[in-house]
Parts: C-alpha cells; sequence; structure tokens
C-alpha cells in the first residue's frame, strides 16, 4: 500500500463535469489500495475574481482580509470533491487549511509553511478516508488565515507530502509533463520523462510556468519524488527527483524570459571598491541582479552592464541617477528590449561542446550575443526580446533536430 498525494488545479476542477473526472482518478488510485490526500485549488478563475471583488470594495484591501478571502476558493473546491468522491462510493473527508495543521508564517499573500501538524491526517487515513485538502493555505500563529502565493497550492501538496512521508506528489496540470520548450514556441518540443530538482529549478525561474517554485524548493529539501502529469490524459508525466538519466538528455530545456532589462553603468571610475559601491547600493535596495558584464577599461573608466527584472529597471535608474558622482559615472542607459534565453541539464558539466552549439545555432539564426552567463547546470544568453523565440526554436533545433 501506498502514500499518494495528488494535486489538482483550477483547470482540472473547473465546472461539475471535471470535479467528477478528477473524483474518478481519486477513485481508481484508491481502489488500487493506496492512501490518498487530495490537494484541491480554486476552480477555474476563482481567485482571480475573488481579488476583483476585493478591488471593486477597496482598492488596497488589507493583506489579511484579502487572505481570508481568497482562501475561500479552495474550501469550495475541497467540498464539492468530497461530495463527487461521496457519490462514488469513496468515503472521503474535506479540510481546510488550517484543519489540517497546515502552519505557516505571516507573510500574509506570500507565506511559508512551517510547518504541518499531520496528526489529524494521520487518524483520517487510518480510518480509511481520502482526505481532501484545501490548497494554497494555511494558519499563522495569531490563527489568522494565510495564503502561499499565486500557484501554491503545488507547495502545499509537497508539503503535505514531506509531512506524511508520502511515496509520491502527484500534480495533476492541464499539460502532460514538463517540456524541452514551450510548445507554443516550438511545436515539435518533447516531453521530458525525469528532471532533476535542480534542473526544475532553472527551468521554474526561467519561466516556464509549470510548477509553483517553492513546491520544488521543498521537494528538493525533504525528497519528495514529485509527479507532473496531466488530468485529461492520465498518461505517465515528468517524474522531478534527486538524480536521473542524464546520459538520455543532455539539455532538459530551453526556455526564455523576456522580463528583464539590461542597465549600463557608462564611464565608471576603474577603481578598486567600485563595483562593490554599485551593487551593494542594489543588494541595500532590494533589487536581486543577474548577468553582469564589465568591459575593458579605457582612460580611467570602464562600463558595467548587468541585468534586473523589468519591474525593478525604473528603481534601478533613479537609484545610479541619484548617486553619479558618489559613483563617478557618466551615464545610465537602459534597455527593455531584451531577452534572456536558456539551456539547462544537469548533464552539461561533463560534457565539453554544449555551449558552442548553443553559440553556433544562434550565429547560424543571426542572433547577435549581447551578455553570457553560466553555472553548472545553465548556460543564459542576452539577446534582442524580438528575436527570443527565433532563439529559442533554433537552439532547440540544434540539440533535438536529427
Ligand atoms: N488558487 C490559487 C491561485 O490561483 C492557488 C493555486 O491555484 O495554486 O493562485
Ligand atoms: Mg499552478
Amino acid at each position: 500500500m501506498a502514500l499518494i498525494v495528488q494535486k489538482f488545479g483550477g483547470t482540472s476542477v473547473a465546472n461539475a463535469e471535471r470535479v467528477a473526472h478528477v473524483a474518478d482518478i481519486i477513485a481508481n488510485t484508491y481502489r488500487q489500495g493506496n492512501q490518498v490526500v487530495v490537494v484541491v485549488s480554486a476552480q477555474g478563475k476563482t481567485t482571480d475574481e475573488l481579488i476583483a471583488k476585493a478591488q471593486e470594495i477597496n482598492p488596497n484591501p488589507s493583506k489579511r482580509e484579502l487572505d481570508a478571502l481568497m482562501a475561500t476558493g479552495e474550501l469550495v473546491s475541497m467540498s464539492l470533491m468530497a461530495m463527487a468522491l461521496d457519490k462514488l462510493g469513496i468515503p472521503a473527508k474535506s479540510l481546510s487549511g488550517w484543519q489540517a495543521g497546515v502552519h505557516t508564517d505571516s507573510t500574509h499573500g506570500a507565506s511559508r509553511v512551517k510547518r504541518v501538524d499531520a496528526e489529524r491526517l494521520r487518524n483520517e487515513l487510518d480510518k480509511g478516508n481520502v482526505i481532501i485538502v484545501a490548497g494554497f493555505q494555511g494558519i499563522n500563529k495569531y490563527d489568522d488565515v494565510t495564503t502561499l502565493g499565486r500557484g501554491g497550492s503545488d507547495t502545499s501538496a509537497v508539503a503535505l507530502a514531506a509531512a506524511l512521508d508520502a511515496d509520491l506528489c502527484q500534480i495533476y496540470t492541464d499539460v502532460d509533463g514538463i517540456y524541452t520548450a514551450d510548445p507554443r514556441i516550438v511545436p515539435d518540443a518533447i516531453k521530458i520523462d525525469e528532471i532533476t530538482y535542480d534542473e526544475m529549478l532553472e527551468l521554474a525561474s526561467l519561466g516556464a510556468n509549470v510548477l509553483h517554485n517553492r513546491s520544488v524548493e521543498m521537494a528538493k529539501k525533504y525528497n519528495v519524488n514529485m509527479e507532473v502529469l496531466s488530468s485529461m490524459t492520465g498518461a505517465e508525466g515528468t517524474f522531478v527527483k534527486e538524480v536521473t538519466d542524464v546520459e538520455k538528455l543532455l539539455i532538459k530545456g530551453v526556455t526564455k524570459d523576456i522580463n528583464i532589462a539590461r542597465i549600463s553603468a557608462m564611464g565608471v571610475s576603474d577603481k578598486p571598491g567600485i563595483a562593490f559601491r554599485l551593487f551593494s547600493l542594489l543588494a541595500k535596495n532590494k533589487v536581486s541582479v543577474d548577468i553582469i558584464l564589465q568591459s575593458v577599461g579605457r582612460d580611467g573608466t570602464q562600463d558595467i552592464s548587468f541585468t534586473v527584472a523589468s519591474k525593478d529597471a525604473p528603481q534601478v535608474v533613479q537609484l545610479l541617477e541619484e548617486r553619479k558622482d558618489t559613483l563617478g559615472l557618466q551615464s545610465v542607459v537602459c534597455d527593455n528590449d531584451v531577452a534572456k534565453v536558456s539551456i539547462v541539464g544537469a548533464g552539461m558539466e561533463t560534457h565539453a561542446g554544449v555551449a558552442s552549439k548553443m553559440f553556433e545555432a544562434l550565429g547560424e539564426a543571426n542572433i547577435n550575443i549581447q551578455m553570457i552567463a553560466t553555472s553548472e547546470i545553465k548556460i543564459s544568453v542576452l539577446i534582442a526580446e524580438e528575436e527570443a523565440n527565433r532563439a529559442v526554436a533554433a537552439i532547440h533545433d540544434a540539440f533535438y533536430g536529427e
């Protein structure tokens, strides 16, 4: 007998028909002799609608009240799912986040799970019940309802899987797994069978919007085996785990991020301590910097370029402008029309020629590289935003085309 956590996203439970379909999946898992804990998201666009409702009343609602409101979406789903299972003759009980013992910190709207008191869950499982837990929510030390950030039900599922030492945490969604590229950009993208936590984290933060980032962090920390699969097809999905057979696929994915900007600090004085001053200023203002490029010094000055999230760019430009004199810089230039295209794969560390293959593909496609950054499992290039899709397709073809 295995203990399986199954999470179903908003699309998978969007209406009565879908709820019934998902209930069938759960019932099958249960009838095969497994213990099942289910985590559900709010139906369809419910969370967006609740936020809109709040804003209609008050454009700046208190975060505590907004959490209390948003958490209701998942409560609706959990009860409906328990009713659907009951109809199929499966003993099921729904539990809200707090009933399920999900304790979080107090950062309303982006809470972190601190611990799960699993006693109630264990009791219900021992009684033979399927448990349906409302995802995305918990309770803080003041007994106030909190939410885990948009897309947070994935993290609820992993937290419960970790607390219960589950054998598998299945994330059911509307895609049938993780692909080597966004199939909307690269129609012949391939579904990956297995991916490591680290690779998945890179892909997630690079904009492959399949899993909540924190869910993968937590799965890695507690070694929870995850599977991402489709609730529509029932086909085997992508397994996310500690190690995979790296020989099978050298590169796990090609991704793009267009929400970045390149800032260039021109004519900075070429002296020790200047880079420290510049970047500590940004760190103090909680701006994270990604790729950094420093030009060769000339006439006692140099240029330092770096990338930041687009949303931070105006603030960065202002900060630098205000300190032009102390930093000894001549001008600040901001380019928003850039994109970061990356390849990710744990195997690249031990394989020569991966970078050159990527650059060759871009060269052949006549796409200019502005900046390059590498890590053990990732190579990123900065290019013009309008070339991003073409770059992803060209690189994908270089690695996977025949
Ligand atoms: N319902 C929440 C959201 O829309 C949580 C989730 O779906 O994971 O963000
Ligand atoms: Mg999601």
